[in-house]
C-alpha cells in the first residue's frame, strides 16, 4: 500500500518510461534514453503549485512535529567504514561510499523517520566541471606524491546532496567588560653608556563599561553530514541560501543521492546556539570602548527563532593514499573548492636539503677571502 502510493511519485519519462535524471546544466529533468526534457514543476502530479521555502517555528523542531521521509521510494547505502548513509531514489548498483571510497557498504531501507528536507539548492555545477576543478586543484599542489595526479584521473567524483539545518534568530545581548585606556608617562633612566635619558612608558587605566547589542541572523548553516568534516565544509561556504533555495520536490533528487542527516534537530539547535553566541561575542567585543579590554561577559537572549532542513549540493572525490582517506569537495552551486591531500616526505626533505646546501655554499663563499 505504502510502496504503491510512493511509486506514483517516481520520475518516469512520459515518452519512454525510463527514469529521468535532474540535469545540472539544464536545470530540468532529462531522459538519458530519448533525450526528452521536462520541467521539474511539471512532474508535480495533481497540479499542486510548487512548494515554497518555509521557515518553521522552533517548537515544531523540538517537539518532533515536522513531516518526515523523502516523499519517494528510497533505498539507502550505509558505509561501514565512515558511517555515512546516502538515500537514493532508485536502485543503485555502485557499491562504493561517496565520502570515503570504501566498498564496505550495506544496503538498507531509507530511514523514513527523518525530518523531510524543506528546501534545497539544485546542482548548478555539472559533474564534468567538478572533475575539471579537481584536476586543476591537484595540478596546483606543491610537494605532493607523484602518483597523486594519476590517481586523480582514475577516481570518480560524485555529486550528493548534503544535509544542513539553517537557523534564523534575533539575538539581544547585554555585555559588560573592563575598558582599558592607554596613557604615557615620561620616565628617566640611565642608558648603557651611563648617561641619563628619558623615555615614554605605556600604562593602562581600567574602567568598567557595558552595553547592548542586537544581531539579526538569517540562515546560519549547521552541517548535519556524517561523511564530511566540518572544517572542509566551512571552506565551501557560502551557499546562497537566501536567494537560491527552492521548495523541496523529490524529482530534484532523481539521479543523485541525498545523505541522511547524522546531526539531529536537537543537537543542531545546540550547535546553532553556540554559533550565535560566538557571533554575538565578537560583535560585542567590537563595541567595547577604549584602546583594549578584558573580562568581557555576555548574556544573550534569542527570539524569533525559525529553522529549515535543507539539502545543499556537494561533489566529493574521496581517495585513499597509504590507507588514509583524503577528500576533495566542490560546492555544487558556486564551484568553490576545498580539499586535503598528502604531502610527499621525500620532496620536502630534498627541498629542505637543497636550501641548507645553498646556505652553506653561500657562507663558505663569503668567508673564503678571510681564510686566505
Ligand atoms: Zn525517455
Ligand atoms: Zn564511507
Amino acid at each position: 500500500m505504502q510502496a504503491e502510493a510512493a511509486k506514483s511519485k517516481r520520475c518516469d519519462c512520459p515518452g519512454c518510461g525510463a527514469t529521468l535524471i535532474f540535469a545540472a546544466d539544464l536545470q530540468k529533468l532529462r531522459c538519458e534514453y530519448c533525450d526528452a526534457e521536462i520541467e521539474v514543476d511539471k512532474l508535480n502530479k495533481g497540479g499542486d503549485p510548487p512548494p515554497n521555502v518555509v521557515e518553521r517555528a522552533l517548537t515544531e523542531l523540538l517537539n518532533s512535529e515536522a513531516a518526515t521521509g523523502y516523499g519517494l521510494p528510497t533505498q539507502a547505502l550505509q558505509c561501514k567504514q565512515c558511517g555515512a548513509a546516502i538515500s537514493y531514489p532508485d536502485k543503485v548498483t555502485s557499491g562504493k561510499c561517496t565520502f570515503c571510497g570504501s566498498d564496505t557498504v550495506v544496503e538498507r531501507a531509507a530511514n523514513s523517520q527523518l525530518i523531510r528536507p524543506e528546501s534545497l539548492i539544485p546542482f548548478k555545477v555539472t559533474k564534468e566541471q567538478a572533475g575539471a576543478k579537481f584536476s586543476e586543484w591537484v595540478g596546483s599542489l606543491w610537494f605532493r606524491p607523484n602518483n597523486l595526479k594519476a590517481m586523480a584521473r582514475v577516481n570518480e567524483i560524485g555529486g550528493v546532496y548534503a544535509p544542513f539545518w539553517t537557523f534564523d534568530a534575533q539575538a539581544d545581548t547585554r555585555w559588560s567588560a573592563e575598558s582599558g585606556y592607554h596613557y604615557y608617562v615620561t620616565e628617566e633612566f640611565t642608558n648603557s653608556e651611563g648617561k641619563r635619558e628619558t623615555r615614554q612608558v605605556q600604562h593602562t587605566r581600567w574602567e568598567p563599561s557595558s552595553g547592548y547589542h542586537t544581531g539579526n541572523y538569517d540562515d546560519l548553516l549547521i552541517c548535519a553530514s556524517k561523511g564530511l568534516s566540518e572544517a572542509l565544509v566551512r571552506v565551501l561556504e557560502p551557499y546562497n541560501t537566501t536567494t537560491q533555495l527552492v521548495g523541496y520536490q523529490s524529482s530534484y533528487l532523481s539521479g543523485w543521492g541525498a545523505e541522511e542527516y547524522a546531526v539531529g534537530p536537537k543537537e543542531a539547535w545546540d550547535k546553532g546556539q553556540q554559533r550565535f553566541e560566538q557571533h554575538e561575542y565578537s560583535a560585542c567585543a567590537q563595541q567595547v570602548p577604549g584602546d583594549t579590554h578584558r573580562n568581557l561577559n555576555i548574556s544573550m537572549k534569542l527570539s524569533r527563532v525559525t529553522w529549515k532542513h535543507c539539502l545543499l549540493p556537494v561533489y566529493v572525490a574521496a581517495y585513499r593514499y597509504n590507507d588514509k582517506v583524503y577528500r576533495f569537495l566542490v560546492n555544487g552551486e558556486t564551484g568553490k573548492v576545498s580539499g586535503e591531500a598528502p604531502y610527499s616526505f621525500w620532496k620536502i626533505f630534498f627541498a629542505v636539503l637543497a636550501v641548507i646546501m645553498l646556505v652553506v655554499l653561500f657562507l663558505s663563499f663569503k668567508q673564503s677571502p678571510s681564510v686566505r
